[in-house]
């Protein structure tokens, strides 16, 4: 991203969160000759971002569209996604020393694969700017008095021209975000639609989690709302003592809190045999309990699926007796092993809890924000950026592109 010229403006910048859109909303603030202040909760800024990416901070991706976004207003997100494409974010890091590093799947991450670099060049470019941040301050209220702001913190009393609300949202609150935005914003007249986790483990019901727990398994998920398939995807899924978890699984995971929010029957499908049809997989075990004729039912699945899965494969499939041999079951039975294989159902309870939720879903509403310059249409001055709006993106680097492109229209835009 082009660097501004850096005018001589007088206007004093609050930025009221440091977080991934509050720092880069700074650094384009400042280019233009604003002076700014961060004001930040937690004794650091960006202590999130050193958490990302499982600490390699997974900071875009190649392929982006409107369709790795969901909220209300389809608009601003298309607008945004137009606007700001992986090259311009790849650009803007690189011009801070962050060489991109592109994986297999398109996810970029910073070469030295560490979080703590994208932190890092995000600070000295702010330190070099003469951006101040001031830690430990939690932001209380945001006061509009005619055309300024009073900001009130938990010890102190701030005035600004214009204000950033870069507070995040509510998921992973151990890693800083509260939620403690929305109300501020709700004070000032924004509404928030109702939020929830995303990007998070599931909770099943199941009587056999606690066996299972601990166990991976490669495969296709389909999740169903009121029966009709809402979403698909496929990877390393892992069985825990709540229900499920793995890229896949928080991938899913929106759609499905979505629709049990409003009070559907959400019900996930795992196919952990996806190379096989299912006629194919009857012929793969019928021919093991030929060949092995000496083993019964339950070992002639080893070295097929995971030891522990077996009897719950089994009992699932409504198989009682696990000593006989394999030979004495009959096609109807083993066609309701091949369907636990490659339908295996699971109704979804909800979401595990926001601690483990990397994303924020709902939020502000996107249509009182001006859809590129991320202004308050209700308050002039007052820019709102971030997982706070109502926009989450999909795992793989989606949603710190928000965070990134958002703060960014913010700062050019003041
Ligand atoms: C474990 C984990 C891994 C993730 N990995 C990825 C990834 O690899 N790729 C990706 O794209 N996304 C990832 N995300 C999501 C991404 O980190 C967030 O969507 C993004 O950081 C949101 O940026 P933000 O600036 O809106 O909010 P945040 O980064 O949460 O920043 C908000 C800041 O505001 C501060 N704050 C809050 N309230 C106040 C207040 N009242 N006063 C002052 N300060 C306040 C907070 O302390 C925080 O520093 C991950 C999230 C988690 C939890």
């Amino acid at each position: 991203m082009e660097r501004f010229m850096n005018l001589i403006n007088k206007e004093r910048v609050i930025i009221a969160g440091g977080g991934a859109s509050g720092l880069v909303a700074a650094i384009t603030a400042a280019r233009r000759g604003f002076e700014v202040l961060i004001l930040e909760k937690q004794d650091r800024v960006g202590k999130k971002i050193l958490a990302t990416g499982n600490g390699r901070c997974n900071y875009t991706n190649i392929n982006i569209s409107g369709y790795n976004f969901y909220g209300k207003n389809r608009e601003i997100i298309e607008n945004v996604v137009k606007e700001f494409p992986p090259e311009r974010i790849v650009g803007f890091f690189k011009e801070l020393g962050i060489q991109e590093y592109i994986d297999n799947t398109g996810k970029i991450y910073p070469n030295s694969l560490q979080s703590s670099s994208i932190l890092d060049v995000l600070r000295l470019e702010c330190r070099y700017l003469g951006v101040k941040e001031i830690c430990t301050s939690e932001v209380k209220e945001i006061i509009k008095k005619n055309d300024s702001f009073i900001i009130k913190t938990t010890d102190k009393t701030y005035t600004c021209d214009k204000v950033i609300a870069a507070f995040g949202g509510r998921a992973s609150p151990q890693l800083c975000s509260s939620g403690s935005g929305y109300p501020i914003l709700e004070s000032l007249g924004h509404s928030v639609n109702h939020i929830f986790p995303g990007l998070v483990q599931l909770k099943l019901d199941s009587n056999y989690l606690k066996r299972i727990s601990g166990i991976k398994v490669e495969g296709n998920i389909t999740a169903y709302s009121d029966g009709t398939e809402i979403k698909k995807d496929s990877g390393e899924i892992l069985f825990t003592n709540y229900g499920i978890s793995g890229p896949p699984i928080l991938q899913l995971s929106r759609h499905c809190v979505d629709s049990i929010e409003k009070n559907r029957d959400v019900v996930i499908s795992l196919d952990i045999f996806p190379k096989y049809e299912k006629n194919e997989l009857f012929a793969l075990i019928e021919n093991r309990f030929v060949k092995m004729k000496y083993k019964t039912i339950r070992e002639s699945f080893i070295g097929l699926i995971h030891k522990t899965l077996v009897d719950v494969v089994l009992m699932e499939a409504g198989i009682k007796d696990k000593d006989l041999p394999g030979t004495k079951f009959r096609t109807k039975e083993i066609y309701r092993i091949v369907n636990v294989l490659k339908d295996w159902k699971f109704k979804v309870l909800g979401p595990y809890y926001w601690e483990h939720a990397q994303v924020t879903a709902g939020g502000i509403d996107t249509r009182d924000i001006h859809p590129s310059t991320m202004e308050s249409k209700l308050i002039k001055g007052l820019y709102i950026i971030g997982e706070i709006m109502d926009v989450d993106g999909d795992c793989g680097g989606y949603n710190l592109h928000w965070a990134w492109s958002t703060g960014y229209a913010a700062g050019r835009s003041l």
